[in-house]
């Protein structure tokens, strides 16, 4: 049964071959075969799910089911769930239960989806590779030796090692897409404001944006009809009709404008990643796109504005963690201020503080304007690169990130060199696009990224430009042979 996407399975629950509640045991099983190799949990719920699938399976008897209807899947902890433990990746929330859902969970639920637990994350969503969670790493299930990717890498292992069809992420600077690439797996990040932030933990809030991870383009659509919508709780939410994603998913491409970045190739960029999507290029060629070069001249600022912004925000959003209210309290504190220091000192990993310190330096008196202003200015910039490319194309194209997964503990001592594996993807979440990645290929038998991106609100057609390649290839249906965990 693990081998089959969401759709089939969807098919199978209505067509009588299986119940939700087999369904979420198998899930269950293979969560727990694999759990010591992959480590992508944080916390598995096999009661509450085993409930909420029986639940599924009254409701599909009855004739009252959606395409989700029975469908365990795996929710990054990151998102408020009542009554389950929601942690971040972090000692901070190592204690906390949070007494609402956050939208997302509340949607996912509403459309009868069986959540089956919470999948590890680097801590407060702060990483590439998953190595600073709380809860120890996880592994790619294409090689045991090295990364998922992150932040959202236990989310990503999960789907690519055929444990849940479909998963949650976040996506800040490339924690969907990323880890989708590095594991193998389609990832969609949608534009700021198409998914409800409102419980999902702040990291960096103008950044910050849910999205799904399935092995197809036809289930990442599936999976953001439910998760997508306007949101009265989240502000910054934006009102406007949900588009349909799944129906124009067999839309030609005949004609299709295709923009390539002149940045996106160029020095940094691992010779195999380039060879591959070189081919994925060739296949659009062939399916009647049309390619052409284009230029994003502002995309060297992209990493070192997001290393002013998401600081700036994260050390705002991170000082209500402060031992009194809810998460770590240090033990006997001597005075208040003394159980502040204790509380997030021993609460928060290196560099969750490396950040809160940047972000508030960065926001104090006097460097204010040479900082964060400066930053906003360039984030402007960078956006208004995207708004002239898209004048004269529909995608953008390029690698997802510049190298497959590397190994275990390979960047971890060196944050500049992590912060580049995202180089990519982050001047999307400057601009509040939307972005994609798909699988695409391989380099020396790990998995090589597509990144795909979009004007705003224009999921549907990166969900149809992400189909026809999955007609036409067969990288998204090949399956880590992960009850080995070393390379096939
Ligand atoms: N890797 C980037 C960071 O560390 C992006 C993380 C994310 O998208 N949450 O900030």
């Amino acid at each position: 049964m693990h081998h089959k996407t969401l759709v089939e399975l969807s098919a199978g629950l209505r067509q009588g071959e299986y119940s939700s509640e087999e369904l979420t045991r198998a899930c269950l099983d293979r969560v727990a075969a694999l759990h010591k190799q992959l480590n992508s949990f944080i916390t598995v719920i096999e009661e509450q799910a085993l409930q909420a699938a029986r639940h599924a399976d009254a409701r599909i008897r009855t004739g009252d089911a959606g395409p989700l209807t029975g469908i365990p899947y795996a929710h990054k902890d990151i998102f408020c769930t009542r009554g389950v433990k929601t942690s971040c990746g972090s000692r901070m929330l190592d204690n906390f239960i949070a007494p609402y859902d956050a939208t997302v969970t509340q949607q996912l639920n509403t459309a009868g989806a069986v959540m089956i637990g919470k999948t590890n994350m680097d801590e407060f969503a702060m990483g590439s590779s998953n190595e600073t969670s709380f809860y120890g790493p996880v592994t790619n299930p294409w090689d045991s030796e090295t990364v998922p990717g992150g932040s959202s890498g236990g989310s990503a292992a999960a789907v690519a090692a055929r444990l849940v069809p479909v998963s949650t992420g976040t996506d800040t600077g490339g924690s969907i897409r990323q880890p989708a690439a590095l594991c193998g797996i389609t990832g969609l990040k949608p534009t700021y404001g198409r998914v409800s932030r409102y419980g999902m933990i702040a990291f960096a809030s103008s950044l910050d944006q849910a999205g799904p991870f399935a092995r197809t383009a036809e289930d990442a659509a599936l999976m953001l009809g439910a998760m997508a919508g306007f949101d009265p709780r989240d502000s910054t939410s934006v009102e406007r009709a949900l588009d349909d994603y799944t129906g124009g998913l067999e839309h030609t491409l005949q004609g299709l404008k295709i923009g390539l970045p002149e940045q996106y190739f160029g020095e940094g960029l691992d010779s195999g990643v380039a060879a591959a999507v070189e081919a994925a290029l060739d296949e659009y060629r062939r399916m009647g796109a049309v390619i052409t070069e284009i230029t994003l001249p502002n995309s060297q600022l992209a990493v070192p504005t997001y290393y002013v912004v998401a600081p700036a925000e994260c050390s705002s959003n991170l000082s209500r963690f402060d031992g009194v209210r809810f998460g770590y309290r240090a033990r006997d504190p001597a005075d208040l201020e003394n159980l502040y220091m204790r509380s997030r000192g021993e609460g928060f990993g290196a560099e969750v503080k490396r950040r809160i310190m940047i972000g508030t330096y960065a926001l104090s008196a006097g460097y204010y304007d040479a900082y964060y202003l400066k930053a906003q200015q360039a984030r402007r910039l960078i956006r208004e690169d995207f708004m002239r490319a898209f004048e004269q194309v529909d995608v953008i194209m390029g690698p997802t990130s510049p190298s497959a997964a590397f190994r275990l503990g390979e960047k971890s001592d060196d944050p500049v060199t992590m912060y580049l594996s995202d180089i990519y993807t982050i001047a999307v979440n400057l601009a509040g696009l939307p972005g994609m990645s798909i699988p695409a290929g391989f380099t020396k038998d790990m998995p090589v990224g597509l990144h795909l991106i979009g004007n705003y609100f224009e999921e549907a057609r990166l969900l149809n430009v992400a189909h026809k390649y999955q007609q036409v290839t067969d990288w998204h249906t090949r399956q880590p042979s992960n009850e080995r965990g070393r390379r096939p």
